[in-house]
């Protein structure tokens, strides 16, 4: 039996995970439940899975929590806040911890889980473009398991070359092809994209999410994020992946060879097909998913972003390629303009100009301590702030 600690397991990611766990209960123990605000469904969660400790991001929460679990969970221990998330991602039950807070907000606690040398299922992709070279070195320091859940990074992973240690050139990959699907707004015209609502924002094609990856995915940053996320975990740059737009998201990514071969990753667009694969890795067991059916999808297509459309993609590209903390600044800005956007402060267009403002406004430093990386993390979120009051004006 291995003990899994969910962060954020009332999200998106969070129900998909115990949803896959709910079919294999012979091979895995909830450890820990953890969530922001939404005490009804933690409560939930806590009276089904009965786990060891559940987590409110505040005391307030935590004690709401408490009391109504009191009967039906008597066994589950609340704690509250980051020391709270830490906790249960260090403890002795604790195997594997599924990072699926969004945003900043799971830098902390993946860490720590990363520190205590756990297998670390990484939806959180902010957390590694905040803190990149960091982050790999504490999973390295402390022989920590990293599997990426993100279904691209999870697909390239697949793709690769089981042992990648010596770089991708001396294993003959010669790029990574990472599939996009272009958001609800990849044929709006551009002279409407200013007009979009945050619920056009959150309406995507093919996946259900949260809503900031959702108005990532509408924006494209989420594309440039993972170009981000994928230079950390498969140690490349950024010239080694070409993003490739794929509106039926059914590849998931792909790797080229030097012999020419290119290898791809298919299936229904259902993220409990990456979380089953990392939670089963190195073996496979059932996801729930429906098997792909090959002629109901019939068409695959394959275009070429345009910066035009998507100048957060563009953004994200220079961030990796200037280095240092402009990722973390790029990952802030980005963060605050989403969140104003989704209560409409600013237009769907503002968040690219928020973002690139922010970058070009604030110094970047060398990423040597966490210190450094939350000092900067701060800044661009105060220097976002300024920038959007500018232009709600
Ligand atoms: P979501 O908004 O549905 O869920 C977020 C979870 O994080 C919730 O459980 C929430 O309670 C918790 N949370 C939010 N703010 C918090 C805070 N300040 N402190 C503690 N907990 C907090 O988001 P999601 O779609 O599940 O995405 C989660 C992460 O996974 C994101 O980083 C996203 O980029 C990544 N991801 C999601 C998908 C997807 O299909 N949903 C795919 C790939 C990657
Ligand atoms: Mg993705």
């Amino acid at each position: 039996m291995k003990g899994i600690t969910i962060l954020g397991s009332t999200g998106s990611i969070g129900v998909n995970t115990l949803d896959v766990v709910s079919r294999h209960q012979d091979k895995f123990r909830i450890v820990a439940l953890t969530a922001n605000s939404n005490v009804e469904l933690l409560v939930e969660q806590c009276i089904r899975w009965q786990p060891i400790y559940a987590v409110m991001a505040n005391s307030e929460n935590a004690e709401k929590l408490e009391k109504l679990i009191h009967d039906k969970a008597p066994d589950t221990r609340v704690l509250a806040g980051n020391p709270g998330l830490e906790t249960v991602c260090q403890l002795a039950e604790t195997d594997y911890v599924m990072a699926a807070i969004v945003g900043a907000a799971g830098l902390l606690p993946t860490l720590a889980a990363a520190r205590a040398g756990k297998r670390i299922l990484l939806a959180n992709k902010e957390a590694l473009v905040m803190s990149g070279q960091l982050f790999i070195d504490a999973i390295h320091d402390s022989h920590a398991e990293l599997l990426p859940i993100d279904s691209e990074h999870n697909a390239i992973f697949q793709c690769l070359p089981p042992d990648i240690s010596g770089g991708l050139g001396p294993n003959g990959v010669t790029r990574i092809l990472l599939t996009a699907s272009g958001g609800p707004f990849r044929t709006t015209a551009l002279k409407d994209l200013e007009k979009m609502t945050p619920a056009q924002a959150c309406a995507h094609p093919n996946w259900s999410m949260g809503r900031k990856i959702s108005v990532d995915s509408a924006t494209m940053m989420n594309k440039g994020l993972e170009v981000i996320e994928a230079c950390w975990l498969f140690n490349t740059t950024a010239d080694h992946i070409q993003v490739v737009i794929h509106p039926q998201s059914v590849i998931h990514s792909l790797v080229q060879y030097a012999d020419g071969s290119v290898l791809a990753q298919l299936g229904n667009p259902d993220m409990r097909t990456p979380i089953a694969h990392a939670l089963a890795w190195p073996e496979r067991f059932d996801a729930g998913v429906p098997q792909l059916d090959l002629f109901e999808v019939a068409h695959l297509d394959f275009e070429a972003p345009d910066y035009e459309r998507f100048p957060c993609l563009r953004l994200a590209r220079e961030a990796v390629n200037r280095g240092g903390t402009c990722t973390t600044i790029l990952n802030a800005a980005n963060e605050v303009a989403v969140e104003s956007f989704l209560h409409n402060e600013i237009r769907f267009t503002d968040i690219a100009r928020v973002v690139e403002q922010t970058i070009d406004n604030l110094s970047v430093h060398e990423p040597d301590t966490l210190e450094v990386i939350l000092a900067d993390d701060q800044s661009a979120r105060v220097e976002a702030g300024r920038i959007i009051q500018r232009l709600a004006a």
